[in-house]
């Protein structure tokens, strides 16, 4: 019996001096052979502050409804312009986005739907928080020319309300789903919610993911003093895009105000 306990004894010994050896071993061998030369498969994000900045804008952005029913563009000779982005907020892309506005300190103009608002209220918080501007772009993204003026009234009145709980701030303007809206029910949102409808002059179709090069190329080319450029923060390569995009605009002298403020400026030079 004492034999055997002293066979199992040495048994023990044996194993963890083994262990403890092959660990020495491990160690030793690790130290020696970890190699710190670069990486080069990895690349580290860049935090650095872009070359060009919008500068700091404080123009007014109230305008009455005087302004008119429906704009493409602002009216102005100056090189401002506005970014729209439609159809967010999105979970990932719209966070990346801020982060990208505001490195450029460039001030933008969402149109967000209202189901997804209600999704994500801390992220259309954050868009509020950080100097941007909120527009209502339905509830469901349905075409509203085939929906009755009650079913347009809630698709407004739904996306408002979401946005308010959100936010505390009202949209003041409405861009429709597929640029889709009759006469008629242009001026009924106009009355009945003080929006203008607003659609766009620059469009680089940025939905049918043509790549980051098109989408910037064709935003570039197209943009004059007073647009509003469509692109659409719900998908990744259009906003894979925005940098690019947004350091040409600002190497070409554009300035970036919101919708609201184009429009208070077109109304003042009426
Ligand atoms: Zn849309």
């Amino acid at each position: 019996m004492i034999g055997g306990l002293r066979i199992l004894g040495a048994l023990v010994l044996v194993l963890t001096s083994c262990s403890c050896s092959i660990l020495k071993k491990d160690k030793s061998a690790s130290g020696s052979q970890v190699r710190t030369g670069p990486n080069t498969d990895y690349k580290s994000p860049s935090y650095a502050r872009p070359a060009l900045t919008n500068p700091n804008i404080t123009l007014p952005s109230n305008f009455s409804k005087k302004v008119g029913i429906s704009h493409s563009r602002g009216n102005t000779t100056q090189p401002y312009i506005a970014m729209t982005f439609d159809d967010g907020p999105h979970p990932a892309n719209t966070p990346r986005l801020l982060d990208m506005l505001r490195q450029r300190n460039i001030k933008a103009t969402f149109y967000v739907i209202g189901q997804n608002v209600k999704m994500y209220p801390e992220i259309t918080r954050r868009i509020v928080a950080e100097g941007h501007e909120i527009g209502n772009h339905t509830y469901t993204h349905r075409k509203l020319t085939i929906l009755s003026d009650s079913e347009v009234r809630g698709e407004m009145s739904k996306t408002r309300d979401a946005i308010v709980a959100a936010t505390g701030v009202q949209p003041r303007t409405m861009r429709p789903p597929y640029g889709a809206l009759l006469q008629r029910q242009r001026e009924m949102i106009m009355n009945e919610y003080g929006y203008p409808t607003i659609m766009w002059s620059v469009d680089p179709q940025d939905w049918q993911r043509p790549g980051v090069s098109v989408v910037r190329d064709r935003i570039l080319s197209n943009t004059r003093n007073g647009a509003f450029v469509l692109a659409h923060d719900l998908h990744a390569p259009t906003v894979d895009a925005m940098p690019s995009t947004l350091d040409g605009l600002l190497g070409k002298g554009f300035k970036f105000v919101t919708v609201s403020q184009l429009l208070a400026m077109s109304e003042k030079s009426q």
